[in-house]
């Protein structure tokens, strides 16, 4: 059986754009290069879509919405294609999880299991979903009907992150399709190419041409473009908090389209003195920091241990962080792999460089390792004697980076827990149940985890409190962004 770099050495990823059911290059003809953070080797080039493209593909997805050739069809109808189109992801999931890992850097084996998994699992999800939620019909006086509705809201614009590529993906167009909606996809620049498969593999399930988009290219270019389009009437934006305020903007500034964000972290995990499991405890902290090389927005980057139990902590926590050694991430046994690129290992390079200067103390990692590979590898890191005032205990370092900081009771915990911009996740370590229920009350954050930190299921909605953005992503809640309440009221008599 050939290995995964003999099947990635035989791989020719088409960078092309995907509008109206076609392969297509952008109109310019602009393209840029795609290069693989394992060991900067070129995998292609790529379609650099501006606003010209944008306009094409808003018209192909307006031409298929107004249609009916999607949205007009029967929610069983459109449940059929999509449990094809997630039978079909699995068929090619090896292929799908070697061009994520080849660019984005995640070693294979969470490439299959998690990126693939659960990508498909979510289109799957919503296919099964849609032909079984029920409308509305209001208690008015006798003499009327109110019937209360859902519609798609139009044409759709996703934009997304390079951290999970085909599961942000996911989440936005599994939703968005399953409703009736066109969409219009933008990858990141710096992970295009299972997004652009995905088109493929969808035509191919018999999502019918034009409803389901991608477009390659830069945020200031493509992404700006569908920001402020006239004809897009929803956007699903995931990434970072910077560039979510300017996407709100955008909507303002143009049609007032629906504006949907899922922003940045820095999500706090408080372990308190009479934590039930000291050892899942220290499991949890430690693996969901180094998970997908610390590049996860809900990654518990500040990690509070009550001070009576500082030291022990710590102790067992160092002596597991050798397992998370940066490999090679097309070997099935590697669990952290490379950094997305050379720009991104800059800025957590220039992070671990501010803990040095701002007297954080260095107990594990702080170097870049593997350069002789040529891709881009950093050191699961760990400081202590972090304190709140420290820019590593403050920004989203989006590397694997762990700050590890201190607290007298459990108030003081969720005083600096809360003291952060962000407000994604959360969690709480203790066998107090009183203590739990209260604490999980006071954070401020959209998901909250106690004794544990890898609850994750398609069935609970994700998304943020304060900056961490607006409205939530998976479970039936997230068909609330991707749809329009309608009201018909009807004489009777
Ligand atoms: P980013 O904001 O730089 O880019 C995200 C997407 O926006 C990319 O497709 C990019 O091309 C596009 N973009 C950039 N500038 C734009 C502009 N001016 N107009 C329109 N589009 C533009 O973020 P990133 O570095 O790709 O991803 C990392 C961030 O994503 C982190 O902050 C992380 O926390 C966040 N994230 C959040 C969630 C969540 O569910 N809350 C999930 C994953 C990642």
């Amino acid at each position: 059986m050939a290995t995964w770099h003999e099947k990635a050495a035989a791989l020719k990823p088409d960078g092309r754009a995907f509008i109206g059911g076609e392969r297509v290059w952008a109109k310019s003809e602009q393209q840029f290069e795609n290069l693989s953070p394992i060991d900067g080797r070129k995998l292609g080039m790529v379609a650099r879509c501006d606003s010209v493209d944008v306009d094409i593909a808003v018209a192909a997805a307006r031409a298929a919405f107004e249609d009916g050739r999607w949205s007009g069809k029967s929610p069983a109808q459109r449940k059929r294609v999509l449990i094809k189109f997630a039978d079909l992801m699995q068929n090619y999931g090896q292929e799908l999880a070697l061009l994520e890992t080849l660019d984005m850097g995640k070693p294979i084996k969470y490439s299959q299991a998690v990126d693939v998994g659960g990508a498909a699992n979510c289109i799957r999800w919503y296919g099964e979903a849609i032909d079984k939620i029920y409308d509305e019909i209001a208690p008015t006086p006798a003499n009327s009907l109110a019937l209360i509705t859902r519609e798609p809201v139009g044409v759709v614009a996703a934009i997304v992150p390079w951290n999970y590529p085909m599961l942000m993906a996911s989440w936005k167009i599994a939703p968005a399709l399953a409703a009736g909606n066109s969409v219009v996809l933008k990858p990141s620049e710096k992970s295009p190419l299972t997004a652009l498969r995905l088109a493929e593999i969808a035509l191919e399930a018999g999502v019918p041409p034009g409803v389901f988009n991608v477009l390659p290219g830069y945020g200031a270019e493509a992404g700006a473009a569908l920001a402020l389009h006239m004809d897009v009437d929803c956007i699903g934006f995931t990434g970072s908090t910077r560039v979510g305020k300017q996407i709100m903007q955008m909507a303002g500034q143009s049609n007032l389209k629906r504006a949907w964000t899922e922003l940045g972290g820095k999500s706090a995990n408080i372990v308190c003195a009479d934590c039930p499991d000291l050892d899942a405890a220290v499991e949890a902290a430690i693996g969901s920091i180094f998970f997908n090389q610390g590049e996860s927005c809900n990654a518990p980057s500040r990690l509070f241990v009550e001070a009576s139990i500082k030291d022990r902590f710590i102790e067992k926590a160092l002596a597991k962080v050798p397992d998370y050694a940066p490999g090679d991430p097309l070997d099935s046994n590697t669990v952290m792999g490379a950094i997305v690129d050379a720009t991104q290992l800059k800025t957590v390079m220039g992070y671990i460089e501010s803990g040095h200067v701002d007297g954080a103390r260095l107990l594990a990692g702080g170097k870049q390792v593997r350069t002789e590979t040529g891709g881009y590898y950093v050191e699961p890191t760990v400081f202590d004697q972090v304190n709140s005032s420290m820019t590593i205990a403050r920004e989203e370092i989006f590397g694997p980076v762990l700050s590890v900081l201190s607290f007298t009771d459990v108030q003081d915990a969720v005083r600096q827990a809360n003291d952060t911009p962000y407000g994604l996740h959360a969690a709480v370590w203790t066998a107090d149940l009183s203590k739990a229920i209260q604490t999980s009350r006071a954070l401020r954050a959209g998901t909250v985890h106690v004794n544990q930190y890898d609850g994750d299921d398609i069935t609970v909605p994700f998304g943020g409190y304060k900056q961490s953005g607006n409205g939530r992503d998976k479970s039936l809640h997230a068909f609330d962004k991707y749809t329009e309440l309608k009201t018909t009221w009807i004489q009777v008599g």
